[in-house]
């Protein structure tokens, strides 16, 4: 059975690699530390998904450098400590691999920290063919040109094309682009914050991706 799409473009935190706890903590370290404010999780990753800059400047438009600068340095330092792997993304990697598909990351994280999770995780990085991150784009998600950029690396058709990730603004940004949109649950947002932003699938874990991606059965 052939697979689903030929070109197959994945989120990254919290879609291929769990950086849901590192984030958070990232956050709360520099919302505390730069503004003295104790917020909720869901407060601290209500714009996970957007680039940082933006996420900071939604906690404050004035300090939002110096929380840039507080969240890098913690979330660099503890990177190696605190990011994990979703058992059994790996091996989806391989297996979309052998089936001939082009696999892609397309993030808002700029590629210094996308490097970090790659040294972190190295099984993770085998089988891209590709990663668009921050530099490579002008405007983010939940605009389409990540997507697009992604697409044309990997001389990709949007009709045999999918997008997966946890975050509305994937799921915004895979629809403005064209492409089949796949949401996931296991990362920073519910089912309902996907449904809002109508994905194609919704899926609750690994194996029914890999089921829909490549028709079930390893
Ligand atoms: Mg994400």
């Amino acid at each position: 059975m052939p697979p689903r799409f030929g070109t197959v473009l994945f989120d990254l935190d919290g879609t291929v690699v769990d950086t849901v706890a590192l984030i958070r903590e990232s956050h709360r370290h520099a919302v505390r530390t730069v503004l003295g404010l104790d917020l909720s999780d869901d407060e601290l990753t209500a714009n996970v998904g957007r680039p940082l800059i933006d996420q900071m400047r939604a906690f404050s438009d004035e300090h939002a450098d110096a929380l840039l600068a507080a969240q890098r340095s913690w979330n660099h330092a503890h990177t190696a400590d605190l990011i994990a792997s979703y058992p059994g993304m790996d091996d989806l990697l391989q297996r979309l691999h052998e089936a001939g598909c082009r696999i892609g990351i397309v993030t808002s994280k700029s590629r210094p920290t996308v490097d970090l999770a790659f040294e972190a995780l190295p099984e993770i990085a085998r089988y891209l063919d590709d990663v668009v991150g921050l530099e490579d784009c002008k405007t983010h998600k939940p605009g389409p040109e990540p997507v697009r950029v992604a697409l044309e690396h990997l001389n990709g058709l949007p009709g045999d094309a999918c997008y997966v990730g946890d975050a509305p603004f994937d799921i915004a940004a895979g629809n403005a682009a064209g492409v089949a949109t796949i949401g996931v649950t296991w990362g920073f947002f519910d089912r309902a914050a996907l449904d809002a932003e109508h994905p194609d699938f919704v899926v609750d874990d690994i194996p029914a991706l890999d089921a829909l991606l490549l028709g079930g059965g390893s």
